[in-house]
């Protein structure tokens, strides 16, 4: 098992990916905020079925976090990341710097509508995308790879890059990767960590809640009805939920009940200090 090469500079990133093109070998980027688990592991995986050269970037953004988030206490892991980086075989990974990725006098930010739009996440947290779609250009730019892969975990910010790529003409293939699941269903979240035991023990009821809920859209029941009832039952149990709304999959527009093409059913709910979400098809 050969460790990763440790890159910290742009130049270093851009020369080391120039050699394995010019070698012509395919690369793939996934980036991350490292507090890496087997759901980070997947996208990995996923990004070497097309392409021979695998990079993770690991940054924690500033700029994707309000204020009142928790950017100094995010769970910072690094020597534990490196260690499942290497036994998933991946060639190297981007460990930038603040000052790397922000140098004085930075001053450009993308600017976001449509999915970024959507009054799920954007609701809650204002500046989160434009912060988001800001490094992942960036990233793309630095690493300049043939595929950036994404978990659908996040799935509105899924939605907001695939729109911010195509929008830009960035020339890069976004892919998506599956949600990974505890056994009890709780996606796996860098986050979870935050949980008290009791709130680990409660934390699947928002998956279980959320397949409810499909199974009784897919039987043709209201959309507003359905997720009405989901929310009150995790209320019930002690949730605050911000949202928990049936939504168009590509869009993330509203949907009137009975219209065609994929839905997607997604949640934020909050228990005891921890936000916690979660998105299935419909
Ligand atoms: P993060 O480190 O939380 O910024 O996540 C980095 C990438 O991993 C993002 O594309 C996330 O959507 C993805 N990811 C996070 N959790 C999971 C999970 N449980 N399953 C699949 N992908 C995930």
């Amino acid at each position: 098992m050969t460790s990763p090469l440790i890159l910290n500079s742009v130049a270093d990133l851009r020369r080391t990916v120039a050699a394995w093109r010019a070698a012509g070998e395919r690369i793939a980027l996934v980036p991350t905020m490292g507090a890496l688990h087997p759901g980070h592991v997947s996208l990995t995986a996923r990004g070497r079925e097309s392409c021979a050269r695998v990079v993770v970037s690991i940054f924690v953004n500033p700029t994707q976090f309000a204020p009142n988030e928790d950017f100094s206490a995010y769970p910072r892991t690094f020597d534990a990341d490196l260690a499942k980086l290497a036994a998933a075989g991946v060639d190297a990974v981007f460990v930038p710097s603040v000052s790397e990725m922000y140098p004085d006098g930075f001053g450009t930010t993308v600017t976001l509508e449509g999915p970024a739009v959507a009054d799920l996440e954007d609701r809650f947290r204002p500046s989160h995308f434009a912060g988001v779609a800001t490094v992942v250009t960036k990233l793309l730019l630095q690493a300049l790879p043939d595929v950036a892969v994404f978990g659908e975990k996040d799935w509105q910010q899924l939605a907001v890059i695939r729109r911010a790529v195509r929008d830009l003409d960035v020339p890069v293939e976004i892919v998506g990767g599956p949600t990974i699941r505890e056994a009890d269903g709780l996606a796996m979240s860098s986050r979870n960590v935050y949980l008290s035991p009791a709130e680990r023990a409660a934390a699947p009821l928002i998956y279980r809640t959320m397949q409810a809920c499909a199974a009784r859209i897919r039987a043709g029941e209201p959309g507003a009805v359905v997720a009405a009832d989901g929310r009150a039952a995790l209320e019930g149990a002690g949730f605050s939920v911000d949202y928990l709304e049936l939504r168009d999959a590509a869009s993330l527009a509203r949907v009137a009940d009975g219209a065609a093409g994929p839905r997607r059913l997604l949640a934020a709910a909050r228990i005891g200090a921890t936000r916690l979400i979660d998105n299935i098809a419909v």
